[in-house]
């Protein structure tokens, strides 16, 4: 390939399509296209460091301009792609302008599922998906004193744990019985229930967010179903997120919610890539899988450039995460879904401790807290189709680098 490839998304899967391409001794122009203002940066500190003011938006930074142009990388901030045309291979701009191309990628992240209540429109409610979010959950923070956080999934407990540092009061609502409910086991979704009750957070489970009351044209709290009515100054909203495949699906691509792409982070189109929280990967027994993290956008973005190049470089490595909540690391590796036992090793009293999932004595992958060599031993253990037994999961003294060897 040799004409234009036009990169649609400017984060971390598109910046990593863009510096693959270059690693494959791609020549051609590269065109990035991105609508926000900034260059590529990381996401997962704006709930973390970022929002705690211990990490500075410089710090942020993936590539600054100056790094793509070295590559000869043309970085379009503040564009958006209005739509593409897949027979002509041109992406047209929303300032009207059209741009021709050889090979495509689309790398259109995601956005904050909305909450679909009245009131959720007020000033002093937010959701948090970019960095101009973070500077406003920041500059609210600055006089309220409490702080209601819908959704206990991820992005909520962080923004929770965070805003507990700043000595806020803070109540998380959440629907399930359980928190982060979708990624984790109920053991893990216990002690962070914990965890979080003792660094003074009131969660509320089972609750459902039926609206936000105003007061004097801010935020007076949130309305739940049932009647009770939790009093707010802002409120942060972190209930999911819908994937940016509109374009491609208006363009004539497969999707299922987001971009269908099989390993090779090939689309249904030839020549047409897709990578990062955008796509929804088609796994060899059938099921599809929608990953929202570093390690999917970075892994599925390598795979783009190589089939932009027509190679074939399929993402097999095993699946992993991380979040920061207060001093706690979790790492989650591994696909745990499906599991029939569950093996703790460590301690939980002490926060120290692994949970291992196996089914029909199989090792699917663990969830660690603040055992990182836990996590990395399962991933290279999963890397390598190997792994412990539950009995040697369970044994501390059990080294996992035994079997590793
Ligand atoms: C607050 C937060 C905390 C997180 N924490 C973690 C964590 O701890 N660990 C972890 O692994 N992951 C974490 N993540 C997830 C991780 O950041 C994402 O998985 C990753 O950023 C996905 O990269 P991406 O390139 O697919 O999408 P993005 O980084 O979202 O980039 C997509 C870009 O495309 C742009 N775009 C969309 N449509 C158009 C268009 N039509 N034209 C031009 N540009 C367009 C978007 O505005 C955006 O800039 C976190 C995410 C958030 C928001």
């Amino acid at each position: 390939m040799q004409g234009p490839i036009i990169i649609l998304g400017a984060g971390q899967a598109g910046v990593q399509i863009a510096d693959s391409l270059r690693q494959e001794n791609y020549t051609g122009r590269i065109i990035l296209i991105g609508d926000e203002p900034y260059g590529p940066y990381q996401r997962p500190p704006l709930s973390k460091d970022f929002l705690a003011g211990t990490v500075t938006q410089d710090q942020l930074a993936l590539r600054t301009p100056e790094m793509l142009a070295k590559k000869n990388i043309e970085f379009l901030p503040s564009t958006r792609a209005a739509s593409v045309d897949l027979a002509a291979r041109t992406v047209s701009l929303a300032d009207g302008q059209a741009l021709a191309f050889e090979g495509l990628a689309f790398a259109t992240g995601c956005r904050a599922r909305p909450l679909p209540v009245p009131g959720a429109d007020l000033p002093g409610v937010f959701t948090l998906r970019g960095i101009d979010d973070t500077l406003r959950i920041a500059a609210a923070l600055k006089t309220a004193q409490n702080v209601a956080v819908i959704g206990g999934g991820f992005i909520g407990l962080e923004i929770a744990a965070t805003c507990r540092g700043f000595g806020k009061n803070v109540t998380v609502v959440e629907t399930a019985d359980r928190l982060m409910a979708r990624a984790v086991s109920p053991v893990i979704s216990q002690w962070f229930l914990e965890h979080h009750r003792k660094q003074g957070v009131r969660v509320v489970l089972e609750a459902k967010a039926v609206g936000i009351r105003e007061q004097d044209g801010g935020t007076a709290g949130v309305e739940l179903a049932g009647g009770e009515f939790i009093p707010a100054d802002m409120v942060v909203i972190g209930i999911g997120i819908i994937q940016n495949s509109e374009l491609a699906k208006e363009a004539g691509l497969g999707c299922k919610g987001g971009i269908v792409v099989d390993a090779c982070a090939r689309t249904s189109h030839p020549g047409v890539a897709a990578a990062g929280d955008c796509t929804v990967r088609l796994l060899p027994d059938g099921r599809s899988l929608a990953l929202e993290s570093v390690q999917n956008a970075m892994e599925q973005a390598k795979s783009a450039a190589a089939a932009l190049m027509g190679r074939e470089r399929p993402f097999t490595a095993c699946p992993w995460f991380w979040s920061d909540q207060y001093e706690v690391k979790l790492q989650m590796a591994g696909l745990s879904a499906g599991y029939d036992r569950i093996v703790i090793r460590g301690s939980q009293e002490d926060g120290a401790f692994s949970a291992f999932y196996f089914r029909d004595g199989t090792m699917l992958g663990s969830d660690s807290v603040n055992q990182p060599k836990d996590h990395m031993a399962t991933r290279r253990m999963l890397d390598k189709n190997l792994g412990p037994t539950p009995e040697q999961a369970a044994d501390s003294a059990f080294n996992f680098q035994t079997l590793l060897k």
